[in-house]
This record gives C-alpha cells, structure tokens and sequence, in this order.
C-alpha cells in the first residue's frame, strides 16, 4: 500500500505525515503557497509602514521615536528576509523558517511596542495584536505547529507584559482574554485550514498513481509508458542518444493459469513484475505493464553492445524466482525478452520502435522461449 493511502486510512490528527511523505508534503506546501507567502509578506511591509506614519503623525514624539524604531529595525526586515527567500530559489528551503522567524519577530515586536509605549505612561490601542494573531495562523501560510508556537510565545509575552506595565486591572483582564480567545479562534480554524490541504495534497497524488500505475504490479500501465516513450524519443533526439525497448512475455501463462489458478497466477504475475522493476536504474529508465502478461523496459541511452547481457539478466532473476511450472518445458516460470534500440532522428516515430522490439519478442518465442533476441538497430546511425 503507498503511503499516501496510509496515511488517508489512518488519518492525521497531529498534522503529521511519516517521514518520507511529510517532505514531499512540505515541497507541495512550499511551492503550493509561494505566490500567498509574496503576498503576505508584501501585505506586512504596506501595512507596517503604514504603522509607521500613524505613529508619526498621532503619537506624541518620545513614544513615537520607541515604537517607530522597533516596527522599522524589527519587524519590516524580517519580511524584506522572507521575501528575498521567497524570490531566490537557492534560499527556498529556507522560507518556512523565515516565515516562521517573521511571524515570532512580529509578534514579539508588536507586545513591546504596546509595552514600549505603557512604559512611559502611554495607553497605546492594542487590538494590533491581535491581528497579528489572525493574520500568522490564517494569511502568513505558516504550518500550524509553527503558527502556534509563533503564537503561544507571544501570548506568553504578552501576558507578562501585561502584569509587569498595565495598570488598569480591567483592561488587562479585557485584554488577556481577547488575546486568548483569538488565538483559540486562530488555532481551531488554522487546523481545519491545515488539514484539508494535507488531504488534498493526498488526494491529488493518489489520483496521480491510479492514472498513472498498474493496480496489480504497481509498475507504471501502457498509457504512462506511452507518454514516457515520446518524452525520452525527443530527449534523445535533441541529445543524439539511443533509445531501447524490452518487450517481455511470460511463457506458457495461459497454461499457469489453467493448472495453477487466477489467483496464483496474479501472485507470479506480481513477483515477475518486482523483478522487472529492478530493471530501470536510471531517471529516465521506466518499467510498465504492458497488458495481460507482458511487460516493457524502456532504457535510455544504453551500450547497444550490452543489450543482449541486460536481457539475459531479466530471463535469469525470473527463473531464479523458481517458480513451479509443470506445464512448460523447463519446468519453471520463464520469460521471453524482444529487444530493439534506436536513435531517434527527426520523421521517425517512437511507435516503430516498439513494433521492432514486439517482432524481437516474436522471434524469441518462435525460437523456444525462455530467451533474449536483440533486433537490429532500428536506425542505421547507432
Ligand atoms: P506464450 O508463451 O506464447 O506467451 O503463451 P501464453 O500462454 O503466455 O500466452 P497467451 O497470450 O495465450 O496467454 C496469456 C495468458 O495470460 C492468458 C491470461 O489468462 C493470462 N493473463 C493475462 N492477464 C492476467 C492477469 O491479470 N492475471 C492472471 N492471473 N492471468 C492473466
Ligand atoms: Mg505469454
Ligand atoms: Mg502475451
């Protein structure tokens, strides 16, 4: 079963994924909310220069010059940080982190800037802060452990903030508890937030493995080998390198089947496949279930010299499997193997290559089976 269907059947309750999945999870979170986290951050920037000039313009000057300096050392750089990290590529990994310092800085800078202000007598609104609270779970694209933690620290500094410069015990009741009640409202939407996207993010991939995969053998099914064909046909081309095919055929399955049943016959089909898929070791390699009992290998750029020891060591790991077949000659499960390279030049099409490898396969069962034939090239320049 592939993590992903895991991790749907049993649920994510703490917002979290098996080691594996929670990266590739974190890269679809990352680049899935790209243009929002540019967007936040250039959001923050407007609105805290904006800060800025109320400060400048309403405050009295010897509270002005405390809040002013920290909202314009403190909490605009950050996000200037978050930005450049969001534009440069190399810095990527690195933007949740930022993310995450901005939203700790802001917070932590907005509490001081209402303290800074209480400090010297001055009763500063602090409904502030509490935008900030929405706006780190809700807008800032934060993962939500990191938004809380961002939150709970500054929550925490708040409320000593609170007891050591308030003096109005009823405003600092008033206070407190909005500030918790909006983190409550922060924290349980933020949640809700986060874990329909992580299920998406399963959805969306699981649907990419049933389009894309065999459901018995998990190798990849004819239409993915289909578009993987003419993707590699072109990068080969434009390279000047060689494309080969195996076309591999089960022998006798038919007469597996009928002795031994389906369901074995479905269980040789699997572990036939997994030896298969040992096959493609480079990227652009692929292993697919044909149909029925064959299978293909698609190799890219192979030694054309070699294709003949590569085939050979696909019909050897299947007899080694030494899977009983009392209805076939060698008395074991056996597979016949076609193999046909070319090198792709503008006006030929992939499909030709194919055919050749097919009629290779064709030649090792007319020969006797449990074989490997290598065609001629399909192009005379390999
Ligand atoms: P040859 O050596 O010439 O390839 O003979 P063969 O019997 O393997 O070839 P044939 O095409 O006559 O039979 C293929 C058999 O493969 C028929 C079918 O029952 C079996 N088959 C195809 N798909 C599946 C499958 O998904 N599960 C099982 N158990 N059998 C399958
Ligand atoms: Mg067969
Ligand atoms: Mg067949």
């Amino acid at each position: 079963m592939s993590p992903h269907r895991r991790a749907l059947e049993q649920g994510y309750r703490w917002l979290r994924f098996e080691d594996g999945l929670e990266r590739q999870f974190q890269a679809f979170f990352t680049q899935g909310h790209l243009v929002r986290v540019r967007v936040a951050a250039w959001v923050s920037i407007v609105l805290f220069i904006m800060f800025v000039l109320i400060d400048l313009a309403t405050l009295p000057a010897y509270v002005s010059i405390r809040t002013v300096s920290i909202r314009l050392a403190l909490i605009i750089p950050s996000f200037i940080i978050v930005l450049l990290a969001s534009y440069r590529a190399a810095w990527r990994p690195y933007l949740g982190s930022a993310v995450f310092t901005a939203a700790l800085v802001t917070g932590l800078s907005t509490v001081a800037v209402i303290g800074s202000a209480l400090d010297v007598g001055y009763q500063i609104p602090y409904e502030g802060i509490l935008l900030v609270a929405l706006f780190v779970y809700l807008i800032a694209c934060l993962a939500w452990r990191r938004a809380l933690l961002a939150n709970m620290v500054t929550l925490c500094a708040f409320v000593i903030m609170e007891f050591a410069l308030q003096t109005n015990p009823q405003a600092r009741l008033y206070q407190i508890v909005f500030m918790c009640a909006a983190n409550g409202v922060g924290a349980y939407g933020a949640y809700f937030l986060e874990h329909s996207i992580r299920t998406t993010f399963l959805v969306d991939t699981l649907l990419h493995e049933l389009a894309a995969l065999d459901g018995l053998t998990g190798l990849s099914n004819r239409r993915t080998l289909n578009i993987h064909l003419e993707r590699v046909w072109r990068q080969a081309m434009r390279d000047r390198q060689a494309v080969a095919i195996a076309m591999i055929d089960i022998d006798y399955f038919k007469r597996y089947n009928d002795r031994y049943g389906h369901a074995r016959g479905d269980a040789a089909l699997k572990a036939v496949a997994d030896v298969i898929a040992g096959q493609a070791r480079r990227p652009l390699d692929l292993t697919a279930r044909y149909g029925g009992e064959e299978f293909a290998v698609i190799w890219h750029n192979p030694v054309p010299g070699e294709l003949q020891a590569m085939g050979e060591v696909l019909t050897a790991a299947v007899e080694a499997l030494h899977i009983e077949h009392l209805d076939s000659d060698l008395g074991r499960l056996s597979v016949s193997v076609g193999v046909a390279i070319g090198l792709p030049c503008a006006g030929d099409d992939a499909a030709a290559l194919l055919r050749a490898a097919d009629e290779a396969l064709y030649q090792a069962k007319h020969q006797g089976r449990n074989q490997v034939v290598v065609t001629e090239p399909v192009s005379a320049l390999v």
